[in-house]
């Protein structure tokens, strides 16, 4: 199993990252922790155990974005060898920053991974035409996708990969799975939030496999077969062997 998009880096956490991680390499589940932004991008890298699997995304989420980012800091910090790809970074209609200000910050994530050759990992709320509109061909995952068919297949002509998570339970996005080739598709929990469950629960890793089911359903196949299926197409993309 990979879950492509967790945060063991995030408070919710901070009493027990070591068991959950632990928990995760006697499942031999492949993990990346994802930094929100420079402190919980630092704390992945932290955390991180790349002998083991565990890796680390440095970014900042666009619910963080403000003026003066230190992105030489940030690039720095994405050079070290746990740091599998760039992000979350991209554009969020609920974000207080102004779409001018989060783009500017998305085209400098942008600059980093082309600079290091690394992929992106991409957040994006109510706001994909934006997004389509500036992002150039590349490598990357469209993480918690929750867009259009019409999009998903966009990104996908554009070089891009598509996350889904929890929140295929609780939104209807079934035509969107069926359409999107299963080579395409890398599963993520996005815990501490979204447990499949719905409600308050905390989230985890291992919840991973109960996305993995739902989608195969979908997908009219076995949740063994699409969990390694996923797996290779994560490691692929984050250059994992
Ligand atoms: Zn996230």
């Amino acid at each position: 199993m990979f879950d492509t998009h967790s945060h063991l880096n995030f408070k919710a956490f901070s009493d027990d990252y070591k068991q959950v991680i632990e928990e995760c390499i006697g499942k031999n589940l492949y993990l990346i922790n994802v930094g929100a932004d420079l402190d919980t991008s630092q704390k992945a890298i932290e955390i991180s155990d790349p002998e083991n699997k565990i890796f680390a995304s440095v970014g900042v989420h666009p619910l963080h974005v403000r003026e003066g980012i230190d992105y030489q800091k940030l690039s720095l910090i994405a050079e070290d060898d746990s740091v599998v790809a760039v992000g979350e970074a991209g554009l969020d209609s609920y974000s207080k920053a102004k779409k001018n200000l989060q783009k500017d910050v998305f085209l400098n994530h942008l600059e980093i991974a082309d600079k290091l050759n690394l992929p992106l990992i991409l957040h994006c709320r109510k706001m994909h035409e934006d997004l389509l509109e500036i992002l150039p061909e590349g490598r990357g995952v469209i993480h918690c996708f929750t867009g259009t068919l019409s999009q998903a297949k966009r990104y996908i002509e554009k070089g891009y990969l598509i996350g889904f998570n929890g929140i295929i339970f609780k939104l209807n996005l079934k035509n969107v799975i069926e359409g999107v080739p299963v080579d395409k598709i890398l599963l993520e929990t996005d815990c501490p939030f979204l447990h499949p469950a719905g409600g308050d629960r905390r989230n985890d890793p291992m919840e991973v496999e109960t996305i993995s089911k739902k989608v195969a359903e979908i997908k009219n196949m076995e949740s063994d077969e699409l969990l390694q299926i996923t797996k290779k197409s994560a490691c692929k993309l984050f250059e994992i062997n």
